[in-house]
């Protein structure tokens, strides 16, 4: 019954139905800053990129009407350094979910870059994920430790639905079984995760894809906008992706890129972080912004 409850919500995203509580976006970042510095504790230190894939694609399907010019989508995880540890923002991905994402054409793959994503894994506090697909989750629901870091890993309840109920591809399904030993939450708005890191709920890309926002000891502000754009310049311009196979509320999204361009705008103190954006990850790594690798 509650499998079934959960398809239909995911159904009802589809149509932007106002019965289901998981489908509006009314994200406020006053709030959102606020959740993040509500868990006492000592604020994260610094944050790091790894890239351990690559999808090329041309610029068009990233921002709906962009030339067809030549771009790298880099598959990205992040570190958030603490003084005594580490979270780590999404998990990676093995070869055969990689080969998924290049539907039969066979691009970049880092085995010793993953192989760093692993070992960050295993030695995390905890891991969060900015949605439920395959080159965000797989490092974790595809791991020969994933009793241990399941045990870690916290999951919305959508996330889990939709990977229970409707995963991005087979081999990232799970059993009630194995959903069980995931921390699994539920928020409305936003979520105080861990000193310094809150999550947003940011439903259209996935169901359950949050954003997950993070406030340094030193004050700097990150958002990690996990895939509502694929590129900045779709948050630049509030323009869309155009990729056939992908099915995202076209309301959701408008109103997300619309609040990121906003927050861009306004909130000079906030980098926004966009996972596979490769020309941004080069240019905050230039900049100090992020560390590059992991460490
Ligand atoms: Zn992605």
């Amino acid at each position: 019954m509650r499998a079934f409850f959960a398809s239909v919500c995911a159904a009802a995203v589809l149509a932007v139905s106002p019965a289901c509580a998981a489908e509006t976006f009314g994200a406020d970042i006053a709030a959102i800053r606020t959740a993040a510095s509500a868990m006492p504790g000592v604020k994260p230190i610094r944050i790091n990129v790894i890239k351990f894939a690559e999808s090329r694609r041309t610029k068009n399907f990233a921002i709906k009407g962009a030339p067809r010019e030549p771009s790298i989508q880099a598959r990205t995880a992040f570190q958030v350094v603490y003084p005594d540890g580490y979270v780590m923002i999404d998990t990676g991905m093995d070869l055969q979910v990689h080969k998924f994402f290049g539907r039969g054409v066979e691009e970049p793959y880092f085995p010793e870059q993953e192989k760093k994503v692993e070992a960050a894994l295993r030695g995390a506090k905890s891991i969060v994920v900015t949605h439920e697909h395959g080159d965000h989750v797989a490092g974790v629901l595809r791991s020969p430790d994933f009793t241990a870091l399941a045990g870690k890993t916290t999951l919305t309840k959508t996330q889990v639905a939709t990977l229970m109920n409707e995963p991005q591809m087979p081999e990232i399904k799970i059993t009630a079984e194995q959903a069980g030993k995931f921390k699994t939450i539920d928020y409305d708005k936003t979520f105080s995760y861990a000193p310094g890191i809150a999550l947003a709920k940011s439903p259209g890309h996935t169901p359950g894809s949050q954003i997950i926002f993070v406030t340094l000891a030193s004050g700097r502000e990150y958002l990690f906008t996990g895939d509502i754009a694929w590129h900045m310049d779709g948050v630049r311009t509030t323009t869309g992706k155009d990729a056939p196979w992908i099915t995202e509320p076209a309301d959701l999204m408008a109103a997300e890129l619309s609040f990121l361009n906003g927050v861009m705008k306004n909130e000079k103190n906030v980098t926004i972080v966009i996972s596979h954006d490769e020309d941004q990850r080069l240019d905050y790594i230039k900049q100090g912004l992020l560390g590059d690798g992991l460490e």
